[in-house]
C-alpha cells in the first residue's frame, strides 16, 4: 500500500523563507491524519486538501507553530458544515491549551455556540492508539519542557513514519526514529549548537544511529535555508509530496 506524506506546511515558527508552520498530511486508503497544525496551517491545508477530509490531528508539542492552527481549523469546519468527529491527540495539556486558545481567539463563538461536530481530545503516549486510521504512539524527546514535547511514531499501511517534532539531539530521538521507513526530522539550524533544536550537521553526525531507511528534513530555519545546496539529505518545502 502506498502511503502519501504531504508537507502542506514545512516551515519553522518564524515562517522563514515564507513557509507555513508545520502541517504534514499522511494519507492512505482509509487514513487521513495531520501531523501538527501550526498557526498558519489552515491556508496551507486549503491550497491542497479539503479540510473536511482530515479525520485527526496528532500534535508533537504545545508551541503555536505546531498546534496553533487547530482552533482555526475547528471554526472553519463548523461553518463548512462538518458533522464528522475531529480527534486531536497530543501531550497531556493539549486539551487545556486548546480551550485557552479558543477563549483567547473567539470567546464569542466557543461556548456560546454549539459546535456542529464532535471535537475530541486524546493524550498520546507509548501505547499506540488508533488515530485517523493510523496507529500512533509518542516517545519523549528533549526540546522545551513546558511544551511537553514528544516524537511521533505513526504506523500506516504496513509502514512506519517517525517524526521528531522539534527536538535537540539525544538518544531519545534515535528511539523515535528506530526502524522507520521514513524519519521526518527537523533541521532548524545548519550547524548551530542549540539547546532546543537539532542542526543539519548533528543529523549527519548521528545519521546511522537513527536507524531509519529514509530521512527527510523539515522545519528549516533561515540558517539551514541559506545552505540548501550543501544538504545531502532530502528536504521539504511547502507542497512537497513523498510516497512510501
Ligand atoms: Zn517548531
Amino acid at each position: 500500500m502506498t502511503v502519501r506524506v504531504h508537507f502542506l506546511g514545512s516551515g519553522n515558527a518564524f515562517s522563514d523563507g515564507g513557509r507555513a508552520n508545520a502541517a504534514i498530511h499522511v494519507t492512505a486508503p482509509g487514513v487521513s491524519l495531520l501531523l501538527d497544525c501550526g498557526g498558519s496551517a489552515l491556508p496551507a491545508i486549503k491550497k491542497h486538501v479539503d479540510p473536511a477530509t482530515i479525520d485527526a490531528v496528532a500534535v508533537t508539542h504545545l508551541h503555536g507553530d505546531h498546534f496553533g492552527g487547530i482552533t482555526f481549523l475547528v471554526i472553519e469546519q463548523h461553518f463548512a458544515g462538518r458533522k464528522k468527529e475531529l480527534v486531536c491527540a497530543g501531550p497531556p495539556s493539549l486539551e487545556q491549551r486548546l480551550r485557552a486558545t479558543e477563549q483567547a481567539l473567539y470567546p464569542d463563538f466557543f461556548g456560546p455556540v454549539q459546535l456542529g461536530f464532535p471535537l475530541r481530545t486524546r493524550v498520546l503516549g507509548r501505547e499506540p492508539i488508533e488515530l485517523g486510521g493510523a496507529r500512533v504512539s509518542a516517545l519523549p524527546i528533549r526540546h522545551v519542557r513546558l511544551a511537553e514535547p514528544h516524537g511521533l511514531r505513526v504506523e500506516v499501511g504496513g509502514k512506519l513514519i517517525a517524526y521528531s517534532g522539534d527536538a535537540r539531539w539525544t538518544e531519545e530521538l534515535a528511539a523515535v526514529s528506530k526502524g522507520a521507513d521514513l524519519f521526518i526530522c527537523e533541521a532548524s539550524y545548519f550547524d548551530r549548537d542549540d539547546p532546543a533544536h537539532i542542526s543539519y550537521k548533528q543529523v549527519m553526525t548521528h545519521r546511522d544511529e537513527f536507524e531509519a531507511k529514509r530521512i527527510v528534513l523539515t522545519h528549516l530555519g533561515a540558517e539551514t535555508l541559506a545552505h540548501l545546496s550543501d544538504l545531502e539529505l532530502e528536504h521539504t518545502t511547502d507542497g512537497t509530496l513523498i510516497e512510501i
